[in-house]
């Protein structure tokens, strides 16, 4: 590990730091005469990174070697993350599609039916819907489970959903294959540490204002405790642009490929905040290396209470999954969809590629 000092450390500030190297099991020496540049051998903890960040004396830790955190992809391949139909990371692409909000059960089922016919491999749709405004639609809550429930039942397809609250993450939990922690709650550490606990796969949103190194650390929450199955979502971070709902971060999906061994996935809807701009955002984030889409659907964009003016109707999504075909194959990677003629027959999916 490198430890980059702030200068002019007096003698018992340099000592203190030298002294909690050696508590945590480190040799150190300087490599420069101005004693700012700190080299540490040893074999060290994912936590020891952060215990040294935060010295007063200590600037940055440069290089981690030695110290992984448990993000980090090192010499590490991609994880795969498998859930029902969907295979994300190792060059699996998968799309995970639906409305903003549930609404009801005849349209969740119509939604489900439809992207899952043109690809989808995972149904999302919030029963908990985390809003800027307390006076906007909230969500169905207990009532929207109960629904995305029945269209489990019914159709097979696996589901992603919000936990908002740490105390709701059991219920959520019964109905939820995969976690999703939204923007607004990348920061709840009570909620990250909460989703953790669980053997449930957790979709993490990037906070529209967080850094990439701590949209990692919030990663870092969950891995660190004991559950590894985490995709990472990059959803635009906020700019002082309104023409687009926020900016797509994609040198910060290649970047994220290149740093973490997690999967990295794209949701193009709220980066755009206009349907209209949604496929060439979903081309985008493939192209930089994404391993699936999160892509909110409706086919009656006027008639919903969220997000209606970024939902694309399920012919665009047929096109985005088309597109996300051919760049995978550009690459080398492979789309995973469901068979479709299982949708139909409501019999859960047998995973195929194409
Ligand atoms: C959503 O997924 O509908 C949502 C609210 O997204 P975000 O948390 O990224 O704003
Ligand atoms: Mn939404």
């Amino acid at each position: 590990m490198l430890l980059r000092l702030k200068k002019g450390l007096s003698q018992p500030e340099r000592e203190s730091i030298l002294l909690l190297c050696k508590d945590l099991g480190y040799s150190a020496s300087f490599l420069d005469g101005a004693r700012t540049l700190l080299v540490l051998e040893g074999l060290g903890r994912p936590s020891d990174r952060s215990r040294l960040g935060d010295l007063t004396g200590v600037l940055d830790v440069l290089e981690s070697a030695g110290a992984p955190e448990l993000h980090e992809r090192g010499a590490r391949r991609d994880s795969v993350l498998g859930v029902g139909d969907a295979r994300f990371g190792g060059g699996a692409i998968s799309i995970i599609a639906g409305p903003c909000a549930i609404e009801d059960l005849p349209r969740s089922l119509e939604i489900a039916r439809a992207v899952r016919g043109a690809g989808a491999t995972l149904l999302r749709g919030g029963a908990f819907k985390p809003r800027s405004s307390p006076y906007s639609f909230q969500g169905l809550g207990e009532a929207g489970l109960d629904i995305l429930a029945a269209v489990k039942a019914e159709t097979g397809i696996g589901i992603v959903t919000e936990v908002l609250d740490p105390r709701d993450v059991e219920r959520v939990g019964q109905i939820a294959d995969v976690f999703q922690i939204g923007a607004r709650s990348m920061s709840n550490f009570a909620l990250l540490k909460e989703v953790g606990a669980t053997h449930t796969p957790v979709l993490l949103k990037r906070g529209f204002a967080a850094t990439l190194r701590e949209f990692l650390l919030a990663a870092e929450y969950v891995l660190s405790a004991g559950n590894e199955q985490v995709v990472l979502c990059e959803r635009g971070i906020r700019s002082f642009d309104p023409t687009t709902r926020n900016v797509l971060d994609v040198g910060g999906v290649a970047d994220l490929k290149a740093t973490t061994h997690l999967p990295v996935i794209v949701d193009p809807s709220h980066a755009a905040g206009r349907a209209e701009l949604v496929r060439p955002l979903a081309r985008a984030g493939i192209a930089a290396g994404a391993d699936g889409l999160l892509v909110e659907v409706h086919p009656a964009p006027d008639e919903v209470h969220s997000d209606g003016r970024q939902a694309v109707s399920t012919a665009v999504f047929a096109e985005i999954v088309d597109d996300t075909r051919k760049l995978a194959a550009l690459d080398g990677r492979e789309l995973v969809v469901p068979e479709i003629a299982a949708c139909a027959e409501g019999t859960g999916g047998r995973r195929r590629l194409v």
